[in-house]
């Protein structure tokens, strides 16, 4: 497959000695290997050099009976190494909020921890990264929604999940990239106001056309802004009407309408691993570097990917390393802890969309 995807983190520092021996290590740098699937990019003397942390997490996972939740974005070593759950936003706060597990570890950016927080918040949930951010929830604050509300009394709100506990305190309603469309048809009356994402926003401006008003906000992911329709048209007449374009709600619609398949990225990885078994493999991923990693790792069929990724910034703050650490000594600001007040609201938004999505 040919795809350009990031550097492989290097480690950030020693991650000391552990008691494994070094046929643990070997058949642990095997199975990473294995399963990352890219023998080029993660040779088995890369694996080698992380197998001793995987190994280190894993026995430290078990001993305190911790679940550690990945997102779909973060590298393929964590991935694949150390997670018991990899999805997207929505499948990850179910898995959240029912894991028999006390103590859940979630590798992700900050807003994802915290809504793990709300639907379990008698559950001690730990965040490795507390810097990592996202450009969509950073973009809008508790005071944006209430300012929204006065200038539209009654209209019911809807935030997309990628965004902080205190906003989703302020809405009636959170989506998701696998949900949001359903959701917001079965919202009640003629209009309604979605944060923050003026991308997905305007689709579905589109998609509720003659049925609702959308009022949007003006967010949005500084990845999915990268792509642009003009290459997404240069790529098709390169390698011509074969090529099937996927891409994430969170692009533009310049980007969408040129798009042959639109979904979250669980969706996108299930289409391009679909196209593979029915001899369609030249597909094109408009979307974070992750989902072609893991789109390579699970494809049985073999799949030629175009284009460029683009990798999140925030989601690739997280390291190995910083999770070995989180689960060693957890700092203060490594724990979610969030106003009970604000917990109590932002769970009745996420039970309607529990109850929405269905
Ligand atoms: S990819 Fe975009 S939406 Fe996702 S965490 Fe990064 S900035 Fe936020």
């Amino acid at each position: 497959m040919s795809l350009p995807l990031p550097v492989i983190p290097l480690p950030r520092e020693e991650p000391g000695s552990f008691s494994f021996t070094e046929a643990e290590i070997e058949a642990e740098a095997l199975r990473l290997q294995e399963a990352i699937q890219q023998h080029q990019r993660w040779p088995l003397e890369t694996c080698r050099g992380i197998a001793p942390i995987t190994l280190e997490i894993n026995r430290l996972k078990k001993e305190n009976d911790v679940f550690l939740i990945a997102h779909t974005y973060q590298t393929p070593d964590i991935i694949y190494g150390v997670a018991d759950e990899v999805a997207d936003s929505y499948t990850l706060s179910k898995a959240a909020r029912d894991a028999p597990q006390q103590t859940i570890l979630f590798s992700s950016v900050r807003f994802m921890a915290e809504t793990a927080k709300i639907v379990s918040p008698h559950k001690t949930v730990i965040h490795p990264s507390p810097e990592a951010g996202c450009s969509l929830s950073d973009g809008i604050t508790a005071q944006d929604v209430r300012d929204l509300r006065a200038q539209y009394p009654g209209v019911p709100v809807a935030c997309y999940i990628n965004t902080t506990a205190a906003v989703k305190a302020e809405c009636d309603v959170s989506v998701t990239s696998s949900n949001y469309l359903r959701i917001c048809e079965r919202l009640p009356g003629d209009k309604l106001i979605f944060v923050p994402d003026r991308f997905m926003g305007a689709h579905l401006q589109k998609a509720l056309q003659g049925k609702k008003e959308v009022i949007v906000f003006d967010g949005e992911c500084e990845v999915h802004a990268v792509f642009t329709g003009e290459k997404v048209r240069q790529w098709r007449q390169r390698i011509g009407e074969n090529l099937s374009v996927l891409a994430h709600p969170e692009c533009s619609a310049d980007v969408l309408e040129e798009a042959d398949f639109v979904g979250s990225s669980e969706k996108l990885i299930h289409e391009a691993i679909r196209l593979g078994t029915v001899g369609q493999p030249d597909v094109m991923l408009i979307t974070e570097c992750g989902t072609a990693e893991r789109v390579m790792a699970e494809a049985e069929e073999e799949l030629n990917l175009y284009g460029a990724c683009v990798m999140c910034r925030h989601m690739k703050a997280t390291q190995l390393e910083d999770i070995l650490q989180a689960l060693q000594a957890p700092r203060v600001d490594q724990v979610i802890e969030i106003d009970s007040e604000i917990i109590a609201r932002a769970q009745h938004n996420l039970d309607e969309m529990f109850r929405l999505a269905e």
